[in-house]
C-alpha cells in the first residue's frame, strides 16, 4: 500500500488478520526511506514477503502487519534506499581489489605500501601481486622505486600498473624472474628507467618496456578468476550494489548463477566486433544465439523463481573513440594543448552507422562508448539513421564527457539514454581545461543539462576506472569537487551538479528503466523484488559534505541479507 492508499488501511489490515495470509518475513520501520517511487517518494517503513516488497507505508501501518515470525529491522531513523544499480561496469575476477591491490585515488605513498603489504598477506603463496592504478602526480610527482617494494614484500613478484596504463612499477624479484637488467633490449618506444648513480634499473618500466616483465606473469586460472568474481560480488554488495550493467566475462557470470550465490542482477552487454561491416550480420546472429543460450541456462537453474531476474544478455557495446587524458577522444575542434589534432576515430562514423543499423535491425539495443563531442555527435547521427529499427530497450551512449549544447536535446528526441560516470568528472578537473580550454568547459559532464532536457540519465562507476562505491560517485555528482584539490578545491561548474534525489534515481530506477526489469527492480514499490540498502546514518537535508561519511550498514537482495557491516 502506498501512502495515498493509507486511508483504507484499517480495513485491509482487518482483512489480512482474518485471512490465512502469512505475515511479512521482514519489516523495516523507523526508516528515512527514499523509495524512488513517485507515488510515495518518502516513507517510514515497508514489509517484505517471499522476496518482494509486500507493503510500503507508515510505521503504524507496517507494524500492524507483523507477527511473531516477522524479522523487524528498526532503522533507527537512518536512510534506506533501493538496491543500487551500477549502469556501466567491467567487474571481473581479475579486478585489482581481488587479484592484487587497488591504489587508485590513494594520494600518500606510505599508504600505498600499507595496502601492498595487506594484499601480500591476503594472496596465496607464489602468486604475483598485480593491479596498481597508482598515481605519483597526486603527491610529489616522483616515481616510486623497487626498493620501496622490496622492503615490504621481498619474496613475491610485484607488477603494478600506473593509473594511465603507460608505466609499471615492479620489485627486484620481478626483474630477476624476467632476467631484466639495465642492458636488456626493449621494443621501440620503451625504456627501463635506470638510476643515475648506480646504473641499475629503478623498478620503473615505461611504455613497451612493461612487456619484458608482463609477458612472464602467469595468467590467472579459471578457478582463481571465479573465486575473484565471487569476492567482487561481496564487495559490490558491501557498497549496496544489487544490480550491474556489466560488460565482459559472461562465462564467469553464468558460472556464479549456475554454481554460486548470485546476489547481483546482471544486465549484460556483449561487445560488438570492431572494424568494418563484412560478416556483421553473422556476428549479430551469434550474439542472439548467446542471448538465447544464456537465458536457457539461467532459466534451468530455477533460481529466478525465488530471486527474480539474475542475468540477461540485453545489449551490444560498441566504441568509437578513446579518452581525453590521452588525446584520443574525438573532438569537434582541435585540442587546446595539441593544435590541429582532434583525435582519431576507433570506428569511423560510416562504419559505426552500419554497425548500429545491423545490430538494431537484429532487435538488440546498442550502447556506444563516446567521450569527445564529435564522437557523441557521430553516435547520435548513427542512432538517428537507424531510428526506423525497433529495439525492446533504449539505445544508449556511454561516458559523454563532452557534449555540444546542440546535441543535448537530440538525446531526448531520439530516446537515447545518457550513461555517465560522476567520478570521471571530478577526476578530470585537473586536465579537462588543458585539453579543451575554458570556452569549452561548459560541454563537460553536463548532467544537469541532460536532466533539464528530459533525458534519461544513468550513473555508474565504469569500475575499475573509478571507485565502485556509489556513495562516493553520488558525492561527486552533487559536489563536483576534485578529490585531489584541483580548481582550488572549489566546485567545478556547479551548474551541472545534481541533487541527491537525482543522483539516487540515476543509480537505481533509471538503470532499471532501460532494461527488461523496469517493473521488477529499481524502487521500493509493492510487488518489486526486495533489494534495499540501509545506511549507517541519515542523508543530510539540506545536503552538506558530511554525506561523505555515510557507509552501508546492510544490503538485502530479494528479501535476504547479503551484507552486514562488521561491528
Ligand atoms: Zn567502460
Amino acid at each position: 500500500m502506498s501512502r495515498r492508499h493509507a486511508v483504507f488501511l484499517p480495513a485491509i489490515t482487518t482483512l489480512l488478520a482474518g485471512s490465512a495470509l502469512a505475515a511479512p518475513d521482514v519489516i523495516v520501520v523507523n526508516g528515512d526511506v527514499y523509495t524512488v517511487d513517485l507515488d510515495a517518494p518518502r516513507v517510514q517503513a515497508f514489509a517484505v514477503e517471499d522476496g518482494k516488497f509486500s507493503a510500503v507505508g507508515s510505521n503504524a501501518e507496517i507494524r500492524a502487519l507483523a507477527d511473531d515470525s516477522t524479522r523487524i529491522i528498526d532503522a533507527g531513523g537512518n536512510t534506506v534506499l533501493p538496491g543500487i544499480i551500477d549502469g556501466h561496469a567491467h567487474v571481473s575476477g581479475n579486478a585489482p581489489a581481488v587479484a592484487g591491490v587497488d591504489l587508485s585515488y590513494v594520494v600518500d605513498k606510505d599508504e600505498w605500501l600499507i595496502l601492498i603489504e595487506e594484499a601480500h598477506q591476503r594472496l596465496p603463496e607464489g602468486e604475483w601481486l598485480t593491479g596498481g592504478w597508482w598515481d605519483h602526480t597526486l603527491s610529489d610527482a616522483v616515481f616510486p622505486n623497487k626498493e620501496m617494494l622490496d622492503e615490504v614484500v621481498p619474496d613475491r613478484p610485484i607488477f603494478l600498473n600506473h593509473i594511465d596504463g603507460h608505466y609499471a612499477w615492479v620489485n627486484s624479484l620481478a626483474l630477476d624472474l624476467a632476467n631484466v637488467t639495465a642492458d636488456t633490449p626493449v621494443p621501440p618506444g620503451g625504456e627501463i628507467v635506470v638510476d643515475e648513480n648506480t646504473g641499475e634499473p629503478t623498478g620503473i618500466l615505461l611504455e613497451t618496456a612493461m612487456g619484458v616483465v608482463r609477458e612472464i606473469i602467469p595468467e590467472r586460472s579459471v578457478e582463481q578468476r571465479r573465486a575473484g568474481l565471487t569476492e567482487m560480488y561481496d564487495i559490490a554488495n558491501s557498497f549496496g550494489i544489487t544490480g550491474l550493467h556489466q560488460m565482459g566475462g559472461l562465462d564467469d557470470y553464468l558460472y556464479i548463477v549456475e554454481e554460486g550465490d548470485p546476489t547481483i542482477r546482471v544486465w549484460y552487454g556483449q561487445r560488438g566486433p570492431a572494424g568494418t561491416i563484412e560478416d556483421y550480420d553473422a556476428h549479430v546472429q551469434g550474439i542472439l544465439a548467446v542471448q538465447a543460450e544464456t537465458d536457457r541456462r539461467v532459466g534451468e537453474t530455477g533460481k529466478q523463481d525465488a530471486m527474480g531476474p539474475l542475468l540477461h544478455v540485453g545489449y551490444v557495446k560498441l566504441i568509437n573513440d578513446g579518452v581525453l587524458s590521452a588525446h584520443t577522444a574525438v573532438l569537434l575542434e582541435s585540442y587546446r594543448d595539441r593544435e590541429g589534432w582532434m583525435g582519431e576515430y576507433i570506428t569511423a562514423p560510416v562504419d559505426l552507422a552500419a554497425q548500429v543499423d545491423m545490430v538494431t535491425a537484429g532487435g538488440l539495443p546498442v550502447a556506444i562508448h563516446s567521450i569527445g563531442d564529435a564522437a557523441v555527435r557521430a553516435s547520435l547521427d548513427a542512432f538517428e539513421a537507424a531510428k526506423g529499427n525497433k529495439v525492446p530497450y533504449p539505445n544508449r551512449i556511454e561516458h559523454i564527457e563532452l557534449a555540444h549544447p546542440d546535441d543535448v536535446a537530440r538525446f531526448r528526441e531520439l530516446g537515447i539514454v545518457a550513461s555517465m560516470q560522476p567520478n570521471h568528472a571530478t577526476n578530470a578537473i585537473g586536465y579537462v581545461p588543458l585539453r579543451v580550454g575554458t570556452h569549452r568547459e561548459d560541454r563537460a559532464y553536463v548532467w544537469r543539462s541532460m536532466l533539464d532536457a528530459g533525458v534519461t540519465l544513468v550513473f555508474a562507476a565504469d569500475y575499475p576506472t573509478s571507485p565502485l562505491n556509489p556513495l562516493v560517485q553520488m558525492a561527486d555528482a552533487m559536489f563536483r569537487v576534485s578529490p585531489f584539490g584541483f580548481h582550488n578545491g572549489e566546485p567545478w561548474h556547479p551548474e551541472q551538479a545534481v541533487t541527491f534525489e537525482e543522483a539516487l534515481r540515476a543509480y537505481t530506477m533509471a538503470g532499471a528503466s532501460v532494461t527488461a526489469w523496469a517493473d521488477e527492480i529499481g524502487s521500493i514499490t509493492e510487488g518489486k523484488w526486495a533489494d534495499f540498502v540501509v545506511l549507517d546514518g541519515k542523508v543530510p537535508q539540506p545536503m552538506d559534505i558530511s554525506f561523505r561519511n555515510l557507509v552501508v550498514e546492510m544490503t538485502y537482495f530479494a528479501g535476504r541479507e547479503v551484507y552486514a557491516k562488521p561491528h
